[in-house]
């Protein structure tokens, strides 16, 4: 599956967006209650809104107008509702996401052709290592894509190494899809129970959750590291519930694909305009073809840089490049902009550091303060120093580190109700 519309030219891409851009207009004026009343409030008539570039004079929809009016976003009927899931909100309730049965044709697609971004065909047996249910979207995504491609799926959901290697072993997948510090449970369960890393026929990990690569697109510390044990493709893959779109990355691992089809993507600097090219700004997004819930000049909180140009894949749309972080989880520190993932990558580097937990607070100045909790056999000094030093030599500066049991970061890393494991424990509110 390969969209033509990818192939096409930037201007051409843009000609197609724009046309796509009136009709989500259109709809919104029709049918958001939402949107009807930001209209009206803000004077815009959506009639002279026929540019990409038109869209800055639109103010921009923000998480917690999301949350606070999260029922006037609805632009159906509760009887076309098919699916329902949440996402965490800013102001604590989670925000309530419905989908039509369109759009569930629509996610269907998006992740069918996001898959064969990631080269994966009919051919191929797909082993799912996220949870399907609990209200979450990505699990059911990646169902109904692999089912548009005719590929094969393994629902084992998240955990449980035995189960994975028995299902690894008895349907043999060629494509992981999970969260990649899970892999290295799996190298560690596979060397336990001498399972042949080389012999498994799996060929790639689709990577959700966290990052595998620099900015520079070379893999980071965690991806090295699975690499070193288990030699296979690793592909990045960033969504979310609000976008309902996914950017996978192709064979030639320059970013995440854009497809022009499903959503608009603009980059925002602090003063709400365009960043330059490959400047780290926030995504913002406004979907297309959205029935239930379209969103338009959605913020997502997402620091990303964008490239353009053409990829060796044939692609010409835009690619995204890692997350850099979350804009809510950016922390001033001794004077120096900082994200959690570039943290999880130093410490990561430190085979001896078995697990950890950020915690950011306000000290007394209501400035950041980092404390960082690991657990290691190795307790001593001397790693704290090297910890310090490498943070040092990579971020200019060294928070504190202190080592703790491996009970308490673990019950900090999985609360009861989590659906993804737990890094940071963001105390400033
Ligand atoms: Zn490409």
């Amino acid at each position: 599956m390969f969209p033509p519309i990818e192939k096409k030219s930037p201007a051409e891409i843009k000609i197609f967006q724009e046309e796509k851009l009136k009709e989500t207009l259109h709809y919104l004026k029709n049918h958001s209650p939402y949107y009807q009343r930001f209209f009206r409030e803000n004077n815009i008539d959506v009639s002279h809104i026929k540019k990409l570039e038109d869209l800055q004079k639109i103010p921009v929809t923000t998480k917690d107008q999301l949350q606070q009016f999260n029922d006037d976003f609805l632009c159906v009927p509760r009887t076309e509702i098919i699916d329902y899931v949440t996402t965490s909100g800013t102001l604590g309730d989670p925000v309530t996401f419905a989908l039509t049965d369109s759009d569930l044709e629509r996610l269907a697609y998006n992740e069918a052709i996001s898959f064969a971004c990631c080269g994966v065909q009919k051919e191929d047996v797909l082993q799912l290592m996220t949870t399907m249910d609990r209200r979450f979207m990505a699990g059911l995504a990646y169902f109904l894509g692999a089912r548009k491609l005719g590929a094969g799926m393994v629902r084992v959901g998240s955990g449980i190494p035995e189960l994975q290697w028995d299902s690894i072993l008895k349907f043999k997948p060629t494509y992981l899809i999970t969260v990649p510090s899970f892999l290295l449970k799996l190298i560690e369960y596979a060397r336990q129970q001498g399972i042949d890393l080389k012999n498994t026929g799996v060929k790639a990990a689709i990577c959700i959750g966290e990052p595998i690569r620099e900015e520079d697109f070379s893999l980071n510390i965690l991806a090295q590291k699975i690499k070193v044990d288990w030699n296979i493709e690793l592909y990045s893959t960033y969504a979310s519930t609000e976008m309902s779109t996914a950017f996978n990355e192709c064979r030639f691992h320059r970013g995440g694909h854009h497809h022009p089809e499903l959503i608009i993507v603009e980059v925002l600097g602090d003063d709400g305009h365009l960043v330059l090219p490959g400047e780290v700004g926030e995504l913002t997004i406004t979907t297309l073809g959205v029935e239930a819930m379209p969103l338009l000049r959605f913020k997502t909180g997402d620091m990303v840089q964008a490239y353009s140009g053409d990829c060796p894949c044939g692609r010409n749309t835009l690619r995204l490049g890692p997350v850099v972080g979350r804009k809510k989880q950016m922390i001033k520190y001794k004077g120096t902009t900082l994200y959690p993932p570039a943290m999880y990558n130093i410490l990561n580097h430190f085979d001896q550091v078995e697990s950890y937990v950020i915690e950011v607070f306000h000290n007394d100045l209501g400035t950041d303060e980092i404390l960082i909790k690991i657990c290691s056999e190795a307790v001593s000094e001397e790693l704290l120093q090297q910890i310090k030093d490498h943070f040092r030599a990579k971020l200019r500066v060294a928070p504190r580190v202190e080592f703790s049991t491996t009970e308490a970061i673990r019950s900090l890393n999985f609360p009861p109700t989590g659906r993804k494991p737990v890094s940071l424990i963001d105390h400033r509110k």
